[in-house]
């Protein structure tokens, strides 16, 4: 599982905490120098430790422990805290009818995310059509049909066209009487004018209710840029972080997050249909701490 050596780390680190007969000036140096050293390890942006570490070490020699509290309890606290503040705000995707428009770089798991989001809003008794406005990627056409017919769920794409908005304008027509629209757009290898053209072309046409990143959790130091690129675009307004049942180290991906400042709507557990959960902050780091 992505995080695991964080994760690992940290719990040594709280393990420490507890196990430590008092809290003074000394203990609290060691606890902040090795959260800072796991984070860096897992690859969080430089910034982003060294913020959350000053806000640990801050917090942790000001603050005292309400009474009935031990000052380890307390420490353990502020570290599950600060550590929060970067995985953000807890937000549900809304249950309602809706565009929704799917954004990221080549192979970090959009198609399959459109496939996994159709198939959670028809078990949420909601229909749900495909939309493939993916215009650069050879087979990502049947890719989504593919998907489509295996969820079971309407699918429009315009085969050899190479105007996505056109796709997309036709698409919102064909599905109109469809309540959860989603479309799939195009990567590319790499962040360039071209694409961010095209998803702001996009997003004027399809006015989406929902501009969604889908992010890879195995990718490094270049996510953060690239999130904060696509966000100045077309105004990210949640994440879908894929792959976190693949080795890596995480820390990318939660800088990413933590920079465009949107939810995490939804995590991939896998490459099935069925291998989308739902976000919770809280449980996510209780299970990374646990
Ligand atoms: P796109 O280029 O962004 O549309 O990416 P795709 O949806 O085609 O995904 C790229 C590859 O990642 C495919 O082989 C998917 O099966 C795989 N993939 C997508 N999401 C997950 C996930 O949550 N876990 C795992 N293990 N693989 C995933």
């Amino acid at each position: 599982m992505v995080l695991d050596s964080l994760a690992s780390s940290l719990r040594e680190t709280i393990r420490k905490v507890t196990g430590s007969s008092y809290v003074d000036s000394e203990t609290i140096k060691e606890v902040v120098r090795d959260v800072q050293r796991a984070l860096l390890k897992s690859d969080v942006n430089v910034k982003l430790a060294l913020q959350l570490t000053k806000n640990l070490e801050t917090r942790a020699k000001e603050e005292k422990p309400p009474a009935g509290m031990t000052s380890q309890d307390f420490l353990v606290k502020i570290i599950y805290e600060e550590l929060l503040k970067i995985i953000g705000k807890d937000s549900k995707l809304v249950l309602k009818p809706q565009v929704i428009m799917l954004v990221g770089l080549y192979g970090q798991g959009k198609t399959t995310s459109a496939g996994k989001l159709a198939k959670f809003f028809n078990k949420k008794g909601m229909s749900c059509g495909l939309i493939a406005a993916d215009i650069h990627r050879a087979a990502a056409y049947e890719q989504l049909d593919q998907i489509a017919k295996q969820v079971g769920v309407p699918f429009f794409g315009i085969k050899g066209e190479k105007n996505p908005v056109k796709i997309v304008k036709a698409g919102l027509k064909q599905l109109e009487n469809i309540q959860v629209k989603i479309i799939d757009t195009s990567g590319r290898d790499a962040l360039d004018e071209d694409l961010i053209s095209e998803i702001k072309d996009l997003k004027q046409v399809a006015s989406p209710d929902e501009v969604l990143y889908v992010l890879d959790a195995t990718i490094g130091q270049q996510a953060g840029p690239q999130a904060r690129a696509i966000d100045e675009a077309v105004g990210i307004t949640g994440v879908i972080i894929t792959k976190m049942d693949g080795t890596g180290k995480g820390g990318g991906a939660l800088s990413a997050v933590s920079e465009i400042n949107s939810p995490i709507y939804f995590i991939g557990t896998g490459e099935h249909m069925d291998d989308l959960e739902i976000f919770n902050g809280n449980k996510f780091l209780s299970r990374l701490l646990g």
